[in-house]
């Protein structure tokens, strides 16, 4: 991305130069899905696609925020509760206030600032825009407030914001990704320590986004019950988390009548994709790819028939997907319900398998307006 246009929209609104640029990027998530917030693990790697911040520091403590995909500036103070957008075009900037409040609470001394940001993360496609943008917030508002925080709990107040202030239930996974992300690499996070530990994808693959153009309506409230059924499971089987449960676990607890049918199909999802995810990065580490896509398909079939968070559009992009050459695995990715999938493919047939992958879904799905995105593992957030 160039920062020429941010450069040149900065100094159009604020009438001042930028004193310097910040950047975070959006994820995909290759392989454990709907773990995250049951305290597992999770295979993600940042994308080449990003939220850019321009930034200047002010003399007084306001924020002034526009960003080149809204319209306008949105102005607040930083003294006191900041108040939620009344109105629903500036709500986009809830994420930057919510990020602002969410350091003062941690106790930092947020300083004022201009901010112009700009985006090529596709918004709600599940790649995780909104993490980008409060993870490159944080940064630029550190940036200009003279402060140093550490990746890990940049997202964790990132996190924070997103579930405190904007309002959304999300676990650890996007904004942990896009803090903490290595070039090149994916990486195991387990998301009850959050430790991360990065490995390169095998030598000639290349992992190819699929946005299906379907928007995820009323996802939260389906979300939510997911996570609600997911804590039952845990309660009733008697842990904190799926996490600590095994196969076996299940099947007791199905045999004594504790887990119900639905339940137990719930909890089967996790726990089989806990196990996947561990396989799958055992399978960077020996460089084979073939396994790697097994385990992805069989992550979406799970999703699809145990944890039921697919929907036709994911479920058609992913059989077109298995019917092209050099394709080893294809799943959803993110939340579901719409959004993207993600496939793993061999690097030379990757151009023809884009190109062909979004020509038959738009014949399948006329209504819907497609996007194919090839992209190595980008590096986490940071100044430039
Ligand atoms: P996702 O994280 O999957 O992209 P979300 O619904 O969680 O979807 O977050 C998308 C929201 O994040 C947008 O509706 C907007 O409010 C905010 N956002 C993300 N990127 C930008 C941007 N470049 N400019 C303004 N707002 C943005
Ligand atoms: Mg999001």
């Amino acid at each position: 991305m160039d920062s020429t246009r941010l450069a040149t929209a900065f100094s159009a609104a604020f009438a001042a130069q930028p004193a310097g640029f910040v950047r975070a990027p959006g994820r995909v998530n290759l392989i454990g899905e709907h773990t995250d917030y049951n305290d597992g693990f999770c295979l993600p790697m940042a994308i080449e696609r990003e939220v850019r911040i321009a930034w200047a520091p002010r003399a007084d403590a306001t924020v002034r925020v526009g960003s080149l995909q809204q319209q306008g500036v949105v102005t607040f103070a930083l003294s006191g509760a900041i108040a939620k957008a009344t109105a629903p075009a500036e709500r986009w900037a809830d994420y930057v206030k919510g990020c602002a409040q969410i350091l003062i609470e941690a106790g930092h001394a947020v300083k004022g600032c201009d901010l112009f940001l700009t985006g090529d993360v596709p918004l709600g496609s599940g790649l995780s825009s909104s993490a980008a943008l409060e993870v490159a917030t944080i940064h630029a508002l550190c940036a200009a407030s003279g402060l140093t925080i550490d990746g890990t709990t940049i997202a964790r107040l990132g996190q924070r914001a997103e579930n405190r202030y904007v309002g959304t239930n999300c676990g650890i996974l996007d904004q942990l990704s896009s803090s903490c992300a290595v070039a090149g690499q994916a990486m195991l996070m387990d998301c009850r320590t959050l430790a991360l530990t990065p490995a390169p994808l095998p030598a000639g693959v290349s992992i190819v986004i699929a946005d299906t153009g379907k928007r995820r309506g009323l996802v939260d409230s389906a979300y939510n019950e997911r996570r609600a059924q997911c804590e039952a499971g845990a309660k009733a089987l008697g842990v904190s988390h799926l996490r600590d449960v095994s196969m076996h676990g299940l099947w007791q607890a199905a045999q004594a009548g504790t887990l119900d049918a639905a339940a137990r199909r719930r909890c089967e999802h996790v726990v089989a994709e806990n196990g996947r995810t561990v396989a799958a990065f055992a399978c960077l580490r020996a460089g084979d790819a073939v396994a790697l896509g097994e385990l992805m398909d069989q992550s979406h079939t799970d999703l699809r028939d145990k944890f039921e968070v697919t929907c036709a559009e994911l479920d058609g992009m992913v059989a077109i997907a298995r019917t092209l050459p050099g394709c080893l695995g294809s799943r959803m990715t993110g939340a579901g319900f719409g959004g993207c999938t993600v496939s793993l493919v061999r690097t030379g047939d990757a151009p023809a398998f884009a190109a062909e992958l979004e020509r038959r879904y738009r014949v399948a799905f006329p209504a819907m307006t497609p996007a194919v995105y090839v992209t190595g593992a980008a590096a986490g957030a940071g100044r430039l």
